[in-house]
């Protein structure tokens, strides 16, 4: 998606080897235009699926999933990172690794929201190893939902994530890649 290339190659930074910032239109600022082009770009993408919820991981899928949600008007769901009181009764839960704080979560989501009767796009900001993406799926898995696939806004095509999910037949669909 060519808008969004033009604002990495803008307002991205890279920091060390393998992290991209984009913290003024992504993940810490956000631009609701932007982020609504790509949500429309992922509804075009996914439009004949029968998608029924958005699927993502607190803290920074939300803002892109809310905005992908509103074209495929459906709910979103997105995965907490701990238990809290305020989740009452049966939850599914996966561990993930996170690629940007280096520790492994529990990852929950409420047995309430999620079953055999969705189809499931699940919605990120980045695409690194794919542990985000294979714990999100565990959990569609583990509810007996159906997995239509995956979007990401942007795809970090030197690790090795993406090529490991396609490899498996899962369908994931980037807005750009790096
Ligand atoms: P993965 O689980 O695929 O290794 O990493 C994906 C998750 O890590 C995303 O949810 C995203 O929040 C974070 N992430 C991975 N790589 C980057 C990066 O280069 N920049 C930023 N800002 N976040 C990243």
């Amino acid at each position: 998606m060519e808008l969004l290339k033009q604002r990495i190659r803008q307002d991205g930074t890279v920091k060390g080897n393998d992290v991209l910032k984009v913290d003024s239109f992504l993940n810490h600022q956000i631009d609701v235009a932007l982020l609504g082009e790509i949500g429309k770009e992922f509804r075009r993408r996914f439009a004949d699926c029968g998608v029924n919820k958005i699927l993502t991981i607190e803290a920074s899928g939300i803002g892109i999933a809310c905005i992908t949600a509103q074209s495929f008007h459906c709910p979103v769901l997105f995965a907490k990172k701990s238990q809290t009181k305020n989740i009452a009764g049966e939850v599914y839960t996966t561990k993930v690794e996170s690629f940007t704080h280096g520790k492994v979560y529990d990852v929950i989501v409420s047995k309430k929201f999620l079953g055999p009767d969705d189809t499931v796009l699940i919605i990120d900001d980045f695409l690194a190893n794919g542990a985000a993406l294979e714990g999100l799926i565990d959990l569609v898995n583990q509810a007996g939902a159906r997995l239509a696939g995956a979007g990401v806004a942007i795809e970090k095509a030197f690790q090795p994530g993406g090529d490991r999910l396609r490899a498996k037949g899962i369908r994931v669909d980037r807005k750009s890649v790096v």
